[in-house]
């Protein structure tokens, strides 16, 4: 798992101690297994929310872990061409390369630890897919695929693209340094991570050494959700054990804590988690397929617009 790493974690700023006087720790109200599936044009996929409350995910609607596999030449795949509205897709890369290009000018290659952060807003037709060089020499892929809503407000904004590369990622450890805390959007016990995002959320690719316990200040009125990525341990101070392809939820608090099993598998050197949470919308949600609206009346408006051309065109291959 190389995403973005330091030689000495203890170099970094350290996140500071919860106060146990005024911490109410999030109990784990589900641990759920991502089934597997496919996307696009066949790549394997885990749907890490499958089998929970909206609710609950609230302002997240879906996410895919991509991978892990390794391919044989010839093997990897990516995306068609295809139309979204009305919310974010947020792609984070671990191990591989992803390049995406859409119709608003946007687009880029993201491997080891980047993020491309796309806001789709009143609608965007956009391409994923590994380069041909990759495509023609297989190897190693991983990576995530969150998408945020937008409030009804916003879901008709300008189409945006950010490039989140690994370097612009805020490093910061735990106060012992057991864990590497990369924050990669919003705010976190008063550091800032670099992606700007429309609803305050807070996303978070932690790397927690065996035996070690990492414990976060969450914001009490964010939702807070951890899904494993490779590796085991636990989740909130009952120690619910969890590992990687499955996805906490946490109840109400101020702090949420994940901590590594001592003894991990042979291909594992850590309990890699990404953390994720943010304000609720609060909003009727209509999704279907790659529009996320809030009523049925929006989403055939939008399939009607997408049919007429109206959420762009698209543009010549760079490579013509
Ligand atoms: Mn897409």
């Amino acid at each position: 798992m190389p995403a973005v790493t330091v030689d000495d974690v203890l170099t970094l700023l350290r996140i500071g101690s919860v106060d146990a006087g005024l911490d109410r720790p999030r109990p784990v109200e589900s641990v759920t297994s991502a089934p597997s599936g496919f996307e696009g044009e066949g790549f394997p996929v885990r749907r890490a929310f499958a089998g929970v409350d909206l609710r609950a995910l609230d302002p997240f609607i879906h996410m895919d872990q991509m991978g892990e596999v390794e391919y044989a030449p010839g093997e990897p795949k990516g995306t068609p061409w295809h139309p979204h509205r009305g919310f974010e897709t947020v792609t984070y890369m671990i191990d591989g390369l992803m390049q995406h290009q859409d119709s608003n000018g946007g687009g880029g290659m993201i491997s080891d630890g980047d993020t491309q952060w796309m806001t789709a807003g009143a609608g965007i037709l956009h391409i994923e897919a590994p380069p041909e060089h990759v495509v023609m020499s297989g190897g190693l892929f991983h990576g995530l695929q969150l998408w945020v809503n937008l409030p009804s407000a916003l879901k008709m904004a300008q189409p945006r693209y950010q490039d989140i590369t690994s370097s612009k990622v805020s490093l910061l450890s735990s106060p012992d340094g057991g864990a590497l805390v990369r924050l990669i959007a919003g705010d976190l016990d008063g550091h800032a991570g670099p992606g700007a995002t429309y609803t305050p959320i807070t996303l978070v690719h932690a790397t927690i050494a065996p035996g070690a316990s990492l414990t976060l200040p969450w914001r009490e009125d964010f939702n807070a959700l951890v899904y494993g990525l490779s590796g085991k341990g636990s989740v909130g101070a009952e120690r619910r054990p969890m590992s990687w392809g499955q996805l906490a939820v946490y109840g109400a608090g101020t702090s949420l804590t994940v901590a590594a099993d001592e003894r991990q598998d042979s291909r594992d050197t850590a309990f890699d988690v990404y953390i994720l949470g943010g304000q609720p919308i609060r909003e009727p949600v209509a999704a279907y397929g790659p529009f996320v609206m809030n009523t049925k009346a929006e989403l055939i408006e939008a399939f009607d617009d997408f049919q007429a051309g109206r959420l762009g065109t698209i543009p010549p291959s760079p490579d013509a």
